[in-house]
């Protein structure tokens, strides 16, 4: 599990990683392009593979997939910052791990817009703030309704609950299968590929990582 740089190159990273994810969305938009021209862009994909759009089973796909498409995509609209700070609370004392274990998300991968199918445990020790746990996998939807690759996906989690709760650590594992390694190219089934982020006391102290590692392997192992 790869454990990564120190904190300051850190945090430069994950800014870069960000703004490249949101840049995406910035500059395509999607707004000045109709529904009409994208059941378009379908349909021409439809007739490229060697098919009929017009002919019954196929002629309301394009409309289907614009849709679907919206569905998978849809983490462009919401700012996930902005669901943590809305919901957090001071909880004076407790400074316990808390943790999500296992949070399953559906997101696609940027190289070939295949699906990648995975979980995602998320730890954080707080300081003062703390949030509820339903708001972390809220987190996890709108990162993963996104364009993605999984080191992104891993680093954006972490970084996000560590700049809007400030806790004395987080720590996000996710591992995941990617279609596109198992339906193409080297196709290799059963195969995960597990990313890892440690940020503050997680990074810091290995006793505190080994807990959390320990309680991830747990679920991955049962
Ligand atoms: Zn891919």
């Amino acid at each position: 599990m790869a454990q990564g740089a120190p904190r300051s190159a850190n945090g430069k990273d994950s800014m870069a990683v960000k703004e490249d994810n949101r840049a995406g969305a910035a500059s395509g938009g999607g707004k000045a392009i109709t529904d009409h021209q994208v059941e378009d862009a379908f349909r021409t994909i439809i007739k490229w593979i060697g098919e009929d759009p017009n002919r019954d089973g196929l002629i309301e796909t394009p409309d289907r997939m614009v849709r679907a498409y919206r569905e998978y995509f849809a983490g462009y609209e919401e700012d996930p910052e902005e669901v943590l700070r809305k919901t957090f609370s001071e909880v004076d004392g407790y400074d316990e791990m808390i943790v999500l274990r296992g949070v399953t998300f559906e997101s696609h991968c940027e190289h070939h817009i295949a699906p990648i199918i995975g979980r995602v445990w998320i730890g954080y020790i707080p300081n003062k703030r703390v949030v509820g746990i339903s708001k972390l996998a809220r987190v996890v939807e709108i990162f993963s309704k996104r364009l993605q690759i999984q080191e992104r996906l891993t680093a954006q989690i972490a970084n996000t609950v560590d700049e809007v709760l400030k806790p004395s650590g987080v720590a996000v594992v996710v591992k995941a299968a990617h279609h596109c390694m198992i339906d193409r190219g080297v196709r290799k089934r059963g195969a995960d590929l597990v990313t890892s982020r440690m940020l503050g006391v997680f990074r810091e102290q290995p006793e505190t990582r080994h807990e959390f590692l320990t309680l991830v392997n747990a679920d991955t192992t049962e």
